[in-house]
């Protein structure tokens, strides 16, 4: 069976969620293989948990000309890795960097790319959504391999544990690659609430909370409950919260058990981004929000009323 290329994206954490989640649909695939595009010493904290969920070989390429530069040099060693190995897909986190890469590799490949799949088949057709959601379309790459970015939350991760062999991988780029260097990281400002992609529980604000110091009513029942905060982008066009928060089609895609949408209004862009939570809660003054057509609860009234009173309730339990 030929070998799947999943791109594995991990954090100090270690492995991201999406990366199970392609591991998983690479098993419908093919040969589940990881690889590690990183600095030295990158891929062994990853290869027990990757192993888990079906990764029978992991390649590590490894190299501070990976980790010292943007994107340019994981696109070369990718390229390069397709072109030995022949795999029969490869797959990479809808990101902002995987779909850099992806590109990148495809352009270097000659080679056609979809992007933002939620499913795909063994027959390489693919399922996207398109125009924020509001349609599905099936598509196939029809020259070269399927190169497909995964997007987040798009499956259900799950184990099938195996043994993983490792590969080091050879990483020679090119000095166009290193155009641009990394002289700096500087970590994201990391609380105690789970991060917002991977939560199972999301309460998002809008522009109906009114204001920034208003956002502690959010904060307060996302911590209730234990839950990520997530905004509108009218929120965070309005400066109530940062826009790494932002949910929807130019912010990030959820899909928790939960997710619960005080005064939002519901616009395309914005379902875009949580529709396909499991359960969803939305609280809005206004009856006529078309927020109600997607949720399972929904409350009429002023989310400062509300959000107290069931904050109240929850710490009562
Ligand atoms: P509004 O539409 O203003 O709704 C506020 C809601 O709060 C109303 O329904 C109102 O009844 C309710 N409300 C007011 N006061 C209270 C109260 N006291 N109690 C209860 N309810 C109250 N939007 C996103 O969210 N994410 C995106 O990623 C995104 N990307 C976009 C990309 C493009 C290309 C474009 C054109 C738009 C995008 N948008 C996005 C914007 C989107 O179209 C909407 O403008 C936005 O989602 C509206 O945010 P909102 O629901 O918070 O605000």
């Amino acid at each position: 069976m030929a070998e799947v290329l999943v791109v594995v994206e991990a954090s100090q954490g270690g492995v991201k969620k999406v990366t199970l989640e392609m591991l998983t649909l690479a098993r419908d695939l093919g040969e589940p293989a990881a690889v590690v595009l990183g600095g030295e010493g990158a891929a062994a904290p990853l290869v027990d948990k990757l192993a888990e969920f079906g990764a029978t070989k992991v390649y590590a390429a490894e190299s501070a000309d990976i980790d010292g530069h943007l994107v340019a040099p994981k696109a070369t060693v990718l390229a390069n890795l397709v072109r030995q190995v022949s795999p029969a897909a490869v797959l990479l986190p809808s990101t902002q960097e995987g779909k850099e890469i992806a590109a990148r590799v495809a352009v270097k490949l000659d080679n056609g790319l979809l992007t933002d799949v939620v499913a795909l088949g063994a027959d390489g057709v693919a399922t996207q959504p398109v125009f924020a959601g509001s349609t599905i379309v099936k598509s196939k790459v029809t020259k070269g391999l399927p190169i497909v970015t995964v997007r987040l939350n798009s499956l259900t991760p799950t184990p099938a544990p195996v043994t993983a062999a490792v590969e080091s991988v050879a990483v020679s780029v090119e000095d166009k690659d290193k155009l641009v260097k990394i002289v700096e990281r500087k970590a994201e400002a990391k609380g105690a609430r789970p991060e917002l992609a991977e939560a199972s529980i999301v309460v998002s604000g809008g522009r109906g909370v009114g204001s920034a110091d208003d956002f502690k009513l959010v904060e307060e029942l996302a911590d209730l409950l234990g839950g990520a905060v997530g905004a509108s982008r009218a929120a965070v066009d309005s400066g109530y919260y940062p826009h790494q928060f932002q949910v929807g089609q130019t912010g990030k895609t959820v899909s928790p058990q939960l997710y619960i949408a005080l005064g939002i209004s519901g616009a395309i862009q914005h379902r875009a981004g949580m529709q396909t939570s499991k359960t969803i809660v939305a609280v809005n003054k206004d009856p006529e929000a078309p927020i109600f057509e997607l949720a399972d609860f929904g409350v009429v009234g002023n989310l400062h009323k509300v959000v107290p009173q069931a904050a109240e309730e929850i710490r009562k339990r």
